[in-house]
């Protein structure tokens, strides 16, 4: 065993085993990909013209594969399993299972991931938030349910949908800004 590590179990992953791994926990818990894209390309639509399906498809699996959102979207999903299966103990199972109004660290953590991309992408985590359109809305009414808990899993998808968002805005940017400048591509500067 290494020095200094209480197991020998691995850790530390790379970018496509952390995006696997949140693809994974979050079809478990019933969020696909394209149903996070759907809300990013609906906020976006709003602010930017001729976005495409792919490149918010394309954003939402780049922020899956962070190894930031990776902690956030595994801790978050295993919460809410936990709260359904009533493993914790003392008052914050029953705040948790209940999805208690002023309990807030789940949206804590939403802010968390939408702030990736700035104050742009925690005030359209916000808008997310507040309106709770498809996935986001559908996760919060089945969570009313006896015996599923998505107290944590609506604000961490809500926020993936939101930098997303605001990275669909950066990447259009960018390419404006490359057009005006007559240079075609950008990668090192890639968002
Ligand atoms: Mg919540």
């Amino acid at each position: 065993m290494p020095e200094g590590k209480k197991t020998n179990k691995k850790i530390i992953f790379t970018r496509p085993e952390m995006f696997e791994l949140n693809k994974k926990i979050l079809l478990k818990r019933g969020v696909t990909i394209d149903s996070i894209a759907e809300i990013t390309f609906q906020q976006q639509s709003k602010y930017t013209d001729n976005i495409s399906r792919s490149m918010c498809v394309e954003s939402v699996e780049k922020i899956l594969s962070l190894r930031d959102v990776f902690h956030h979207v595994q801790l978050a999903c295993e919460i809410d399993r936990l709260a359904e299966e009533k493993m914790f103990q003392g008052p914050i199972q029953d705040i948790i299972y209940e999805d208690l109004g002023l309990f807030g660290i789940d949206e804590t953590m939403g802010l968390d991931v939408s702030g990736l991309y700035g104050t742009i992408g925690q005030t359209n985590f916000g808008d997310i938030d507040v309106n709770k359109h498809g996935i986001v809305k559908r996760l919060n009414d089945a969570g009313k349910e006896d015996g599923i808990c998505h107290t944590f899993l609506d604000d961490i998808v809500g926020a993936i949908a939101a930098a997303a968002s605001t990275r669909v805005a950066q990447v259009t940017n960018e390419e404006i800004a490359h057009e005006e400048t007559g240079v075609k591509r950008f990668s090192i500067f890639d968002i």
